[in-house]
């Protein structure tokens, strides 16, 4: 990878997979999974309840941000059950007649894995529901009155699903779900571990307080965090003798442009929109996407929740408002009358939904 000034190059792809290195990364079991521990302690509830009735387990949706471990942890409950995985994605079952065929391949037991299952097609979503309910689907043949439907058996599976928009799921597939999982944005100490993990996998040499700089640029985000050691590896490799020390980690992060707190182009845009534009909000997550030219959803389903974790950004019941803590980013002094003008600043996740405003 060339060096470049746009720290994007580094972290915004978070969005995509990096192929094999990232596979190789990838943990294997629930115990070598590291951090969400109330997610793996109520997952290995369900898989070993179900072990013991020697049956399937439950469907399992798995909602968070892009990067957080969902398709790790699918591969996991796959291993865990001696089970086959196999995977699709919303956007991929375009047709029913996509998804009846990848469901009559299944054998008892399997894991089918669909990615991103808010984006899944309306007829492909309705065959699912049967599917999911009855281990059955009613495939349709031939088109208007002459048109019959064959009822298809399905082999007892578990459908674990993955959304970044658990919000977006219509209500009877959400209901099918047995178990659902939030996984939510790693903490530095927990991002120092797998990093930890990462570098003894790749044979890197990587010192405590190097992690723990690198683990706090991550964006809370162990894709970020493993592509940040990639990268930092190469500095190390490339300009000394590759151990990766604090000092090395600092050099190397100021060359690919990656600020304190990992924030990308995108948050980077988002709040100087935010405060440039809109002078610090209120403002609706439509109106500040079009100012950033994405769409709404990427601002609100990747961008959005770490700015509100990081407390930047508050999301009220007028709009989005910038916090202190995000014209200081910018370099800015924040107006004074900041927390005045009956703006209620909530810093919190659970009442988001309250405040949808698109
Ligand atoms: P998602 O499906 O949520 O986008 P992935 O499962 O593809 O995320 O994870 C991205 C990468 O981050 C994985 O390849 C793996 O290297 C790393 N990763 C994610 N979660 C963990 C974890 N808990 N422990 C170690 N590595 C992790």
């Amino acid at each position: 990878m060339t060096v470049d000034s746009d720290e994007s190059q580094v972290t915004a792809s978070y969005l995509t997979s990096d192929g094999d290195v990232e596979a190789s990364l990838r943990p294997k079991s629930l115990d070598d999974f590291i951090g969400q521990p109330r997610v793996r302690e109520q997952l290995q509830l369900v898989l070993s309840g179900a072990k013991m009735r020697g049956g399937t387990p439950d469907h399992i949706l798995l909602s968070g941000p892009p990067g957080l471990g969902k398709t790790s942890m699918a591969m996991i409950i796959a291993a865990e059950l001696n089970s086959s995985l196999r995977l699709t994605s919303g956007p991929a079952l375009e047709r029913a007649g996509d998804l009846a065929a990848m469901l009559s391949n299944l054998v008892e037991g399997d894991v089918l894995f669909i990615d991103e299952i808010h984006r899944i097609a309306r007829p492909a979503e309705e065959m699912l529901y049967l599917a999911m309910e009855d281990f059955r689907v009613d495939v349709i043949v031939g088109k208007g009155p002459g048109a019959t439907s064959i009822p298809l058996e399905v082999a007892p599976f578990t459908l674990v699903g993955a959304t970044t928009r658990s919000g977006a799921l219509t209500g009877p597939l959400r209901d099918r779900f047995g178990f659902t999982a939030h996984m939510d944005f790693y903490e530095p100490a927990e991002l120092q571990r797998i990093l930890a993990r990462s570098a003894r996998i790749l044979g890197v040499e990587l010192g405590e307080e190097a992690a723990a700089e690198i683990a706090g640029r991550s964006r809370g985000t162990p894709r970020i965090a493993n592509r940040l050691l990639r990268r930092v590896r190469d500095y190390a490799e490339v300009r000394a003798d590759g151990i990766i020390t604090r000092d090395i980690a600092r050099a190397a992060l100021a060359v690919y442009d990656v600020d304190r707190l990992g924030l990308d182009r995108l948050d980077r845009s988002v709040l100087s929109a935010l405060v440039r534009s809109f002078g610090g909000g209120p403002v609706g997550v439509s109106t500040l996407a079009v100012a950033v030219g994405e769409e709404p959803a990427t601002v609100e389903e990747v961008c959005e929740p770490f700015l509100v974790r990081a407390g930047m950004i508050a999301r009220t019941p007028r709009g989005r408002v910038a916090t202190a803590a995000a014209w200081e980013q910018l370099g800015l002094v924040p107006p004074p009358d900041l927390a005045v003008g009956g703006i209620e600043v909530r810093a919190s996740e659970p009442q988001l939904e309250l405040f949808e405003d698109r």
